[in-house]
């Protein structure tokens, strides 16, 4: 199996490699074969793509809104016209299955292009009447974006960050994880056969050092930055120096509360859903399951029951449910929690072993009776596990909900939907969801309050956050000066 592209990385609109730059090596995480070689981006290959990103920018950001959102709809068309062969490529990239890939990941990379590039031209300022004289102000792109992504949803994340970037007159630098470096490479080709100017959408891989190049350049306006709240911290500490714009979404520890009044079965859904999808390699997953006490016992034993009934396997086979781990990493990291969770007491319902189809699976698993301060409560693991609490009145279980320095997503299951409002209104969190989970739809706004984030992706909200304003005081008449 092979994916190996053209160069290393997509500067200029055109393929570029440096091979000074260290190496990496792209793994499918289904077998663990290499798939790929690339390198890092040397200081040489970071120049070419800010000096061409900040070249390009001034007459792509003075075109008129609907010429740039005809060439990214042309993008949208090409993404969807290929659909198979990038989820295929997603797979090899990360190890999702091929049913998820198909459905999530670049699906919701082209709904983000196609929302975006209708939303553009509507953008417009204000006319603010000052009794004769007035004022005016004007939606200016920020100019150079940088764009520093995770491995968990490689191809989305890029489409994420580009569309609002790029429709609303931006250029971007985009460095992808070093784990799964190809799905950006792809986006940043079909934007050049869409039409798009050389210059504006530029991929150049690297590890965390590049990442830090970018974010602290004078010529980047704005970091974006999906990653971890470790992470965060430092670049928007770097950010600040340079006094750029920065949007971090980060990680999380969400809470999901299932009520006893809860459809049971929707509920165990949800929660399988925003623990097991992409091997629970998912920031917004709903990872501490509070549940009330009087179902406490029925709900455990039907998720347990359908969580053995999960299909895992290569997940280039259609019918597979379940894949691996990305990195042999983040393996290592996840049996690690599995570990230390039955070392501090809390009790396995399902699960609890590493998986026996390839060397970076790790069973779904389920630990019931886990308490606040047990480190499975506490940290991201980031993987296929499931911590269920117990609680039994509503101000408890909101104390305990907060009580984290995350604050991404909660979700809450209950048939009273006036409790479900009152809940979700104390919750400290920046997306979430009333008896559903995890849907993120490019319409509603995604980020986070707290450590786990700043800034909002998707829908209106993000043009705040890839756009700055201009104030123009207008005079009609004398001025009026005492000297
Ligand atoms: P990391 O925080 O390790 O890395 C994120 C990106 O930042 C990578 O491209 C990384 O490069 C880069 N990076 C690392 N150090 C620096 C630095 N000093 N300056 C600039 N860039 C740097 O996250 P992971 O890739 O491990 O992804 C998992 C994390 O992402 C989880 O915490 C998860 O919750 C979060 N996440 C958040 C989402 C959200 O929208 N809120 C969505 C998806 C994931 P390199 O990989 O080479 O180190």
């Amino acid at each position: 199996m092979k994916a190996q592209p053209k160069a290393s990385h997509f500067v200029n609109g055109e393929w570029m490699e440096d091979t000074a730059g260290a190496p990496i090596e792209v793994i499918y995480p289904g077998t663990g074969e290499v798939i790929a070689r690339l390198h890092a981006g040397t200081p040489a290959v970071i120049e070419a793509a800010i000096a061409g990103a900040h070249a390009a920018q001034g007459a792509w950001g003075a075109m008129r809104p609907v010429e740039r959102s005809r060439i990214l709809m042309r993008a949208v068309a090409l993404i969807r016209e290929r659909a198979e062969e990038l989820a295929q490529l997603e797979t090899l990239d990360t190890g999702k299955p091929i049913q998820e890939t198909r459905a999530a990941d670049w699906p919701s990379g082209a709904d983000a292009l196609e929302y975006f590039a209708g939303l553009a031209p509507t953008i417009t300022g204000e006319t603010i009447p000052l009794g004769g004289d007035f004022a005016y102000t004007i939606r200016e792109p920020l100019g150079v974006c940088a764009g520093i992504g995770a491995w968990n949803y490689p191809s989305q994340i890029a489409c994420w960050k580009a569309a609002p970037a790029l429709s609303l007159g931006n250029a971007m630098v985009f460095k992808p994880s070093e784990v799964t470096p190809l799905g950006a490479l792809k986006l940043a080709e079909i934007f050049i056969e869409a039409g798009m100017p050389a210059g504006i959408f530029n991929v150049v891989q690297g590890f965390g050092a590049v990442g830090a190049a970018l974010a602290t350049d004078s010529r980047i306006a704005k970091v974006s930055l999906t990653g971890s709240v470790p992470t965060g911290r430092k670049v928007y500490a770097a950010a600040a120096a340079g006094m750029k714009h920065v949007t971090m979404e980060l990680g999380g520890k969400s809470p999901l509360i299932v009520f006893e009044d809860a459809d049971i079965e929707s509920a165990i859904g949800a929660a399988m859903l925003g623990n097991f999808y992409s091997s629970g390699q998912i920031c917004s997953n709903g990872t501490r399951v509070f549940v009330q006490k009087g179902i406490k016992a029925r709900f455990l034993s039907r998720l347990a029951e359908r969580t053995a009934a999960i299909v895992a396997g290569d997940p280039l086979d259609d019918s597979v449910q379940f894949g691996p781990l990305v990195s042999a990493a983040q393996h290592e990291k996840v049996m690690g929690y599995i570990a230390r969770a039955q070392a501090e007491g809390a009790r396995l319902v399902a699960g609890g072993a590493a998986g026996n189809q390839g060397p970076l699976f790790v069973q779904p698993t389920v630990f019931a009776d886990v308490t606040d301060e047990m480190t499975l409560a506490r940290e991201e693991v980031f993987g296929p596990v499931m911590a269920v609490l117990d609680f039994e009145t509503e101000e408890e279980v909101i104390a305990r909900a907060n009580g984290t320095e995350f604050g991404l997503a909660a979700g809450v299951f209950t048939a009273d939907l006036a409790r479900g409002h009152r809940v979700i209104a104390r919750l400290q969190a920046g997306t979430c969801w009333i008896n559903a989970y995890n849907l993120t739809p490019v319409e509603m706004p995604f980020g986070a309050v707290k450590a786990s984030g700043v800034g909002r992706e998707n829908s209106r909200a993000a043009v705040e956050h890839y756009t700055q304003v201009k104030a123009v005081y207008v005079g009609t008449g004398p001025v009026d000066s005492p000297y």
